[in-house]
């Protein structure tokens, strides 16, 4: 009897929610461990000065098909993004827009590039188009698998343009990954890049309540112990003993959906077949820095602006946030946050909030015209450093959680479910809870 059978989940991010979830529709009785008070690990929504702030995970796209499926079976208004925000690369000081309206726009009006770079990308976007085998940025190891061995950044100095590195795909990884493009395979990169660009694939969508709208109705339905950090997980004859800060627990399977990193501290004994993959596993830091700003600071619409390395070392990109939803105005006023390149993060960790703030507002002058218009306007509102923000799905990491996943998951009924096991981003996160929670009701029918 599946009711029988007692499954614990250890943390409660939205991998762990998922699972949990998927779980007890199947009818299991379900046990999750947060080290925490609150829930959503990455996903965390916080009100000040009557903003609300997405202080880590910031934005859907309506490719999130399981996420918002849950929005709906939750009763969770979800919406899209207010139409025309545009987003836009600075180069030199001024920015370029991306919203274009098709290849002759592009070769003709992207002045971002040269115009021999801009032959070269559009090249590269038909590639892009012709590659057959299934580019899944939510699970990697779906990809082809000599993509998941070549690095992005190689393939593109190499074979398309070094300005299309410098210039797109290095501003691309610096806000969506926290980290240089040297460091994503091209499976990663491609997968990213077809899901942005196929018709209707990166329209943002935004949940009523904040990001950490879906978590929190997840775990409200969920038994969660809360402020419970698990030491370690065992298993012995098929049966799994959870130790935690005030005892232990036995179960008939565990899910660990903790990072990586904690998962194989918490793991007694590591699967052979999992040991490359923690060894190559490493994560992009960054730090989200939160501005008050006058509603209408961007006149021409900007949503998200993307700020390459050879522009400026400190600042990634900038988010207006009005354009997720009106909900996000109070009293005339709003929120930009503003992302950090990954050694700036690491850099600014250790000043004061004060020199924090300071630093980012005279950077953010350089690559951002209307803060430099309006500075007084601009008013230091939330920080929050992010030291395990993003897995890192380099070329050698991402065929080694494929290895894990054919050979180890499961073993001694031990499950690992999280972004970091190819499945990128919230949406990449929830579609691997769901995946292991249909092993364990597989396993168990
Ligand atoms: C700044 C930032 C911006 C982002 N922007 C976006 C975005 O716009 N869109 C998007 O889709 N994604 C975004 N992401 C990525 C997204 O947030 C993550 O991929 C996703 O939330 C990961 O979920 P997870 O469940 O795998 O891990 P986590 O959310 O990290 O959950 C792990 C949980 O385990 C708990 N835990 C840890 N140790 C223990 C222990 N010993 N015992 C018990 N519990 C433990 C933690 O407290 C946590 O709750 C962003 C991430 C960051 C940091």
């Amino acid at each position: 009897m599946k009711s029988q059978k007692k499954i614990a989940i250890v943390g409660a991010g939205i991998a762990g929610l998922s699972c949990a979830y998927e779980l007890k529709k199947a009818g299991f009785n379900v046990t999750i461990f947060e080290s925490e008070d609150t829930v959503g690990g990455r996903m965390q929504t916080i009100k000040k000065d009557g903003l609300i702030v997405d202080s880590g995970a910031d934005f859907f796209v309506d490719r999130y098909d399981l996420l918002h499926s849950y929005a709906d079976e939750l009763g969770i208004k979800w919406f899209n993004a207010e139409e025309g925000g545009k987003h836009r690369i600075i180069r030199e000081g001024k920015p370029h827009y991306i919203n274009l309206s098709g290849p002759l726009d592009l070769l003709l009006n992207f002045k971002l590039l040269s115009l021999r770079a801009r032959i070269r990308f559009l090249w590269w976007g038909l590639r892009l188009k012709l590659i057959r085998a299934p580019l899944n940025f939510f699970h990697l190891s779906e990809v082809r698998l000599d993509l998941q061995h070549i690095p992005a950044a190689t393939y593109l100095r190499e074979q398309i343009s070094p300005e299309v590195a410098d210039y797109v795909a290095d501003p691309f990884t610096g806000i969506m990954q926290f980290h240089r493009v040297d460091e994503i395979s091209a499976a990663a990169l491609f997968s990213l890049m077809r899901m942005m660009t196929e018709s209707g694939g990166f329209n943002i969508t935004y949940t009523e309540g904040g990001i950490a709208a879906i978590p929190q109705a997840i775990a409200k339905i969920l038994s969660i112990k809360t402020n419970t950090e698990v030491i370690s997980v065992s298993s012995s004859n098929g049966i799994v003993k959870v130790k935690h800060n005030t005892g232990y627990e036995l179960f008939d399977a565990v899910v660990i959906a903790t990072t990586g990193n904690i998962t194989k501290n918490i793991l007694k004994n590591i699967p052979i077949s999992a040991g490359p993959m923690f060894e190559n596993l490493s994560y992009a830091e960054t730090m989200t820095t939160s501005f008050n700003i006058p509603v209408n600071l961007f006149s021409d619409g900007t949503h998200l602006t993307y700020v390459p390395f050879v522009e400026n070392s400190i600042v990634s990109g900038y988010d207006n946030q009005i354009r997720k939803s009106t909900h996000l105005e109070h009293n005339g006023r709003s929120v930009l946050n503003v992302y950090l390149h990954e050694d700036a993060a690491k850099k600014l960790r250790t000043k004061t909030e004060n020199e924090i703030f300071t630093t980012i507002i005279s950077e953010l002058k350089k690559v951002c015209p209307e803060v430099k218009k309006h500075q007084s306007e601009v008013k230091p509102l939330f920080l929050k450093y992010w030291p395990l923000a993003m897995p890192k799905f380099r070329h050698d990491y991402i065929p080694d959680v494929t290895k894990f996943e054919k050979e180890g998951q499961g073993e001694g009924n031990i499950y690992l479910a999280g972004d970091y096991l190819n499945s990128p981003w919230t949406e990449g996160a929830a579609r691997c809870g769901k995946r292991v929670a249909k092993m364990i009701i597989d396993r168990f029918s």
